[in-house]
């Protein structure tokens, strides 16, 4: 294990730029991000969701401020809410997939041979 010489060492450098097959070791592999892609979308959706339902709950506040200040705050709100909710739902979701994807997922796939497999370099 000592003995390792620098082109030894020089080669694993290459090996891990380079992910190949584990199965027809061709470099022709692209990673799925099921889980990432999935994430990511739940998350917007969640986050659109619970951002709304925010905002709704100060609208219903709003009745005691006027008619105004309903609908100028509630519209306002719904929208404001409603992409800050989904941005943030979607990036939490995007960073839980990921990790979903590199740890039980086999995401890594391979386009010579079709043989799926989990990435263990990234
Ligand atoms: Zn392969």
């Amino acid at each position: 294990m000592h003995d390792l010489t620098l082109e030894h060492e020089w080669n694993e450098d290459i090996a891990d730029i380079t992910p190949r097959c584990p199965k027809c070791q061709s470099p022709e592999i692209e990673a799925r991000n099921i889980a990432r892609r999935l994430g990511g979308a739940i998350g917007a959706i969640a986050g659109t969701t619970s951002g709304i339902a925010l905002a709704l709950t100060g609208a219903e506040m709003g009745l005691f401020a006027g008619p105004v200040g309903v609908v100028l705050g509630g519209v306002a709100g719904v929208v404001i809410d409603g992409i800050v909710g989904g941005a943030t739902g979607c990036a939490a979701g995007s960073k839980l997939g990921a990790a979903i994807d590199r740890n039980i997922l086999h995401n890594q796939h391979c386009r010579n041979c079709g043989h799926a497999f989990t990435d263990k370099s990234s």
